[in-house]
């Protein structure tokens, strides 16, 4: 239902009106004065809500989408519009671009800055946002969306901002591992606005009130009034910001960790190098190898303490001292487990080099054993 009609050439705002005014306008109606719906044309007639609010209303269903609106729209769209004036700015209703591309419920226009208020409290999908969005992105207007069901579509929005964190994944199907995923938790305002660049903010319409991710309850005037300031936008492009570096340092790590996680099962868990090293030994053994060459046994007992050597490493570095790893309570049931510090590039530099300690040990381990194999019997480890 809109709020704006034009009358006697002039655009007439309902609720602006005083009572008397309001009265005079109906009377004046009835005796033939047109009014004409600034949204489509069409004729229309003037009503007020069971709230006390004054509206306009279409003559006949010319199918014109203002008609949908409901009272809650209607009345936020009219607080909006009190607020941003009340701020000082040149501010309208409904207002459409020159070439009727859109229509926005609120616009506020200060200096070189063009501000629209869209309130949407039927459900809408990311994709039609986007395409409505862009309409006035293309303009150079800055557009804000007051999303009611915005739980209901959140799920939708979550999945963007997935497909986004893992976009850069070698390993895509593969969970990265030490890492904390509640690192990357955010929500739907977030989520839009890094994988759309849209800004929008969860409204519940019934209470005429909106909220965030980190704030359940924020007025409709203390938020208008900060998006009219910068400071929602800022919000939203710092978070952005932090989710993007987050992302970078991930990716920048996730090499290094898949590689700890595999060093895990060879070194921790399935004992790999030890048993790859007993088989060994026991075949030199059985095949008197050994007995004509006295000095494997050294040689065996060496690869062994090297092996010693690693497993400690391998837990030092995991170690919550190390810096590198802090080790959690599962959320679950309770045990701990190590998460990988994603603070900073110069810990994924640390991360890196713990990772080439590692990876020189393997090779070192693997050329040593080679050469029992070829009868040498002269490997040596050094890491
Ligand atoms: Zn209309």
């Amino acid at each position: 239902m809109p709020l704006k009609a034009v009358v006697d050439g002039a655009t007439i705002i309902g609720p602006d009106l005083s009572l008397e005014e309001w009265n005079e306008l109906r009377v004046r109606h009835k005796k033939g004065l047109p009014v004409t719906m600034a949204c489509c044309g069409e004729p229309g007639h003037l009503r007020t809500s069971r709230r006390g609010m004054q509206h306009f209303y279409h003559a006949v269903d010319t199918g014109c989408r203002y008609e949908e609106e409901s009272r809650e729209h209607l009345e936020i769209k009219y607080l909006i519009y009190r607020i941003c004036k009340s701020e000082q700015w040149e501010t309208y209703v409904e207002f459409s671009a020159t070439d009727r591309t859109w229509i926005a419920d609120v616009c506020a226009i200060r200096d070189d800055r063009m501000v629209v208020f869209e309130i949407q409290i039927s459900s809408i999908s990311p994709g039609e946002l986007e395409e409505r969005d862009i309409k006035y992105r293309n303009e150079g207007v800055e557009s804000y969306w007051l999303l009611d069901n915005f739980l209901g579509r959140s799920r939708d929005f979550a999945a963007g901002y997935k497909a986004f964190l893992s976009e850069n994944d070698e390993r895509p199907a593969g969970k990265i591992p030490y890492l904390d995923d509640s690192l990357f938790e955010t929500g739907p305002e977030n989520h839009i606005f890094v994988t759309q660049g849209i800004r929008s903010v969860g409204l519940q319409a019934k209470n005429q009130t909106l909220f965030t991710t980190n704030n359940p309850e924020i007025s409709l005037e203390v938020w208008v009034k900060e998006a009219l300031k910068g400071n929602y936008r800022r919000y939203l492009e710092e978070s952005a910001a932090g989710c993007h570096h987050k992302r970078r340092l991930k990716d920048l790590a996730a090499p290094s960790l898949h590689r700890f996680r595999e060093f895990y099962l060879t070194i921790v868990r399935n004992g790999t190098y030890r048993k790859k090293t007993d088989s060994r030994y026991r075949a030199v053994k059985a095949d008197g190898t050994l007995r004509r060459a006295p000095k494997l046994q050294k040689k065996f007992d060496e690869i062994s303490a090297e092996i010693d050597w690693l497993e400690r490493e391998y837990r030092s570095m995991m170690a919550e001292s190390y810096g590198l790893f802090s080790w959690k309570k599962s959320r679950n049931d309770g045990t701990l487990w190590p998460v990988f510090r994603l603070e900073s590039e110069s810990k994924i530099i640390q991360l890196q080099e713990c990772v080439k300690v590692l990876d020189r040990w393997e090779a070192s381990f693997e050329e040593a054993l080679a050469r029992f194999e070829t009868g040498g019997g002269s490997g040596v480890l050094g890491v």
